[in-house]
């Protein structure tokens, strides 16, 4: 037998109750029935995003609501600043680019955290920047941003700060309101426990002002539809109301463990990785990880395709490979919503397997002690 953990960063695991919604009948989107799972929905998604704004359903994948944030915010042949540190970072400029609008490209290193200084400078020299396009979590290199302290910079001027918190938002701290996101986004199959097919568009008064200012070249992906319908609990399409369902179940469980202690978990989660990795002799690919993931380099003498092949085969565990030019040089082991302490044990423990098997030298039960004792004192 070989028991299934996707112990990827999306998609990630989705809890059996989850499961069970989408067997369901479909019912009528425009029915009472259907407006009443929106308004539960509603209020469970404010709470996730700790935020008073409605949080907008959008039927895609999370890089729809990407490319919805940049089309109604920004007008075309108007600027943006992309806090560009990664495979999905990158992928704001190209948004930009593919909707004819300017996108100054603020690198930093893969793996290294974005620097709020030169969010500041950057700011100074392009006043006429419409928007700050950056990150929660960057899932490419397992790297969390200082998204906090780039809030307070971002307020302090006339453009907004939208965040992609696709694989961040219900796996690491964020406080939208108190944190000064004017956009912030994320998708049903990472942190949320939801299978893929659902993104989420939270949008502040200030971004309002902007979407408000300009008729969008949007029709699908128009803001300003589904925030009038969102007042209305309803979608100006028909939703993939069979998710929704499911989205409900997440989200109550979610609000059962409390969302702060959901974020606790993770970086119990994160710590206990980290640890184990460490004791085996392997590093963490990032300068300042981000909770719901853990990316590796690959060791000497392996493959990452190796590992993740022998995982998989030996144990049923998946992980992920790299991604862009960080291809084959990392592992990127997902720990976020549907996954607990004793997954990462678990995996940790495949991983000691596998990599003996593949002849690195590595002792096993060695990261699973350092993963434990981390768990242990953190308790
Ligand atoms: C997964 C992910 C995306 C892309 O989401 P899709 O659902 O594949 O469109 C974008 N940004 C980040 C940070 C992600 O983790």
């Amino acid at each position: 037998m070989r028991k299934p953990r996707l112990m990827t960063p999306g998609p990630a695991m989705v809890p059996e109750e989850v499961l069970l919604e989408l067997a369901r009948p479909v019912i009528h989107h425009r029915s009472e029935e259907a407006k009443q799972v929106l308004v539960e929905v509603a209020e469970g998604l404010k709470r996730v995003f700790q935020t008073k704004n409605d949080v907008l359903i959008l039927t895609s994948s999370g890089t729809g609501a990407m490319e919805a944030a940049v089309v109604n915010v920004v007008p075309p042949g108007g600027k943006a600043i992309v806090l560009n540190a990664g495979h999905f970072a990158a992928r704001w400029v190209a948004i930009c680019k593919a909707h004819g609008i300017e996108a100054v490209s603020l690198d930093t290193e893969w793996g290294q955290a974005v620097d709020p200084a030169q969010v500041a400078e950057a700011l100074k020299q392009h006043p006429d920047a419409v928007a700050v396009f950056g990150t929660l979590s960057e899932t490419s290199t397992g790297t969390g941003h200082p998204v906090k302290e780039i809030g307070e910079i971002v307020a302090k001027t006339d453009a907004v700060f939208v965040v992609d918190g696709i694989s961040g938002v219900g796996a690491m701290e964020c406080r939208q309101d108190d944190w000064k996101i004017d956009v912030l986004l994320a998708g049903s199959q990472k942190a949320l426990m939801v299978p893929p097919g659902l993104a989420f568009v939270s949008v502040g008064p200030k971004a309002w002002a902007k979407i408000n200012a300009f008729d969008s070249p949007s029709f699908y992906f128009n803001l300003k539809a589904a925030g009038a319908k969102a007042k209305e609990f309803d979608t100006p399409y028909t939703p993939a109301h069979t998710l929704i369902l499911a989205l409900r179940a997440a989200l109550r469980q979610i609000n059962a463990e409390g969302i702060e202690n959901v974020w606790k978990r993770h970086e119990r989660m994160s710590d206990a990785c980290t640890a184990g990795l460490r004791a085996l002799g392997i590093e963490p690919f990032s300068a300042r990880p981000a909770e719901g993931l853990t990316a590796f380099v690959v060791p000497a003498g392996v493959k990452d395709s190796q590992i993740r092949g022998k995982v998989l085969e030996r144990f049923g565990v998946t992980l992920a490979g790299g991604q862009g030019k960080i291809k084959g040089k990392i592992v990127r082991l997902g720990h976020m919503g549907y996954a607990d302490e004793l997954d990462v044990v678990a995996t940790l423990a495949a991983l000691e397997a596998a990599l003996s098997e593949l002849g690195v030298a590595v002792e096993p039960g060695k990261g699973v002690a350092a993963a434990q004792r981390v768990l242990l004192a953190k308790n």
